[in-house]
């Protein structure tokens, strides 16, 4: 259960990482500084990261948008659940919108369009 976590929050940390792998870029950068070529390309490289990550925090934007807020039945807390199956923000329980779901074993692969 612990390698689940709430689809929102794994999208976020990826955008945060982006920008430590960005900075990290551009930090590296520095040690070139006795050539501008190299220097340049590693900032504009990590400039690059920034500028994805800023685009994924724009993508979180929008899938917020389709988020369906739900009350969390273990914790009570109001959480924001994406696609059929996901999990509290709070306290990790699986949740789902599927009535056929309910009870069944927590396994993101429902969210999967079947064929
Ligand atoms: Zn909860």
């Amino acid at each position: 259960m612990a390698k689940y976590s709430s689809k929102i929050n794994k999208i976020r940390s990826f955008a945060l990482s982006l920008i430590f792998v960005g900075f990290l870029v551009m930090y590296i950068g520095i040690f070139f500084r006795n050539s501008p070529l190299a220097m340049t390309i590693f900032m504009l490289l990590g400039l690059l990261f920034i500028i994805a990550s800023t685009g994924v925090y724009f993508w979180i934007g929008m899938l917020s948008t389709k988020t369906v807020q739900v009350a969390c039945p273990n914790c009570g807390k109001h959480t924001k659940m994406l696609g059929r199956v996901d999990m509290c923000m709070y306290c990790k329980e699986p949740l789902t919108l599927d009535q056929n779901l309910e009870g069944m074993e927590f396994d993101e692969k429902y969210n999967k369009k079947k064929k």
